[in-house]
């Protein structure tokens, strides 16, 4: 089974000529179906299943500081970036405690692929093998990880970037150009706006608040587009207010400012409920494994722009925009998980990070 990342569908096309910010998702799910993969599936359900999980986790910890417990660790951490999880737990162990305990949306997906969908293939799980696709050569570590797996299966078995990607194909004799752009049927193809926009820094960002504030809300106010949270300032910093309550959210990407920001947290200076962290600056659109761009190109060409606009283009595009609203997702824990945060959720889904050793 193959599953492309975010980011990877607006970035692969530069490989075969086509201009930055190109979407090519359907050609890529022809592609590997030409490759030989049995079945393709899409790490942006991942992602909004990571919405669940992370965003039920935001929310617990926010009721239990609201009534008084002062030992929850606030703010929480986001945990889907490998590259900052080998920051965090290296350069600041001591701020582990705030880090989301949310497996990424490539090893959530892998999870779910093994220990539910497999069986409804009637496929054993331990034959299901299952590739990625990602933007991120950090990927291929975190999916080494020896966390990730499930009573022996690992989540995920092979991660190729998305240059990996196009070399396989041209080394197939695919011509791109001409393949049909293919829909995916899988239910775990299926995704919302919030899914797609986690390629970008602030996506991940825009896409918890999306959920949490409609979850938490008695009226919903369908809050979709969060600008503040969008474009390229090394740090971004939000105030929203959600259930009567004033709460501060903020976004880094790069890892040059994870420093400033954990000393910000530290010195308690501002309050924040929530933190993005992105180990590569402007999110996965610029990921070690994605196609290496011309000096000329850059001279002419804002690449974050373009790549980060092909991103909210998808999102303005499909019908759904809010992850608790993928009909999938919420089919996925109705049939089989439960509720999020649950046991199984937490079998499945979660993970532990702890202090390491920088050499
Ligand atoms: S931000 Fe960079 S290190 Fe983090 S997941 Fe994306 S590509 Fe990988």
């Amino acid at each position: 089974m193959a599953q492309i990342a975010p980011s990877v569908r607006i970035a692969l096309g530069e490989e075969f000529g086509y201009p930055i910010g190109t979407n090519v998702e359907g050609k890529i799910y022809s592609a590997l179906q030409k490759l030989g993969f049995h079945d393709i599936v899409d790490v942006n359900f991942g992602a909004d299943l990571t919405i669940m999980e992370e965003g039920h986790e935001l929310i617990t910890r926010l009721e239990a500081y609201l009534k008084g417990d002062k030992e929850v660790k606030l703010p929480l951490f986001t945990s889907c970036s490998p590259g900052w999880i080998r920051y965090i737990e290296r350069y600041a162990p001591e701020y582990l405690d705030h880090l989301s305990s949310c497996k990424s949306p490539q090893q959530m997906n892998g999870a779910i692929i093994k220990h539910y969908y497999a069986d409804k293939l009637g496929i054993p799980k331990e034959k299901v093998k299952v590739v990625s696709i990602m933007p991120c050569i950090a990927k291929k570590y975190e999916a080494s990880r020896p966390e990730m797996e499930v009573d022996g299966i690992r989540d995920v078995d092979l991660v190729l970037t998305t240059r990996e990607l196009a070399q396989f194909i041209k080394r197939h004799t695919i011509d791109f150009h001409s393949l049909k752009e293919v829909k995916l049927t899988s239910p775990l193809a299926n995704y919302t706006g919030a899914g797609a926009i986690f390629g970008v820094t602030g996506g991940v960002m825009e896409a918890a608040l999306r959920t949490v504030k409609a979850l938490l809300e008695k009226e919903d106010e369908h809050l979709v587009d969060i600008e503040v949270v969008r474009g390229f300032k090394n740090v971004k910093e939000a105030t929203l207010t959600i259930d009567g309550k004033t709460l501060n959210f903020a976004v880094v990407h790069g890892a040059k400012n994870f420093k400033e920001v954990l000393e910000q947290v530290k010195k308690g200076e501002k309050q924040y409920a929530f933190i993005e962290f992105m180990g590569c600056v402007g999110g996965c659109i610029f990921g070690g494994g994605q196609p290496i761009t011309k000096a000329k190109d850059f001279e002419k060409i804002d690449i974050f722009k373009e790549r980060a606009k092909a991103l909210y283009k998808i999102d303005e595009e499909v019908v759904l925009r809010r992850s608790h609203e993928n009909p999938y997702i919420i089919k996925l824990y109705e049939e089989f998980l439960g509720q999020p945060g649950s046991h199984l959720a937490h079998k499945l889904l979660h993970t532990t990070y702890s202090k390491k050793e920088v050499y």
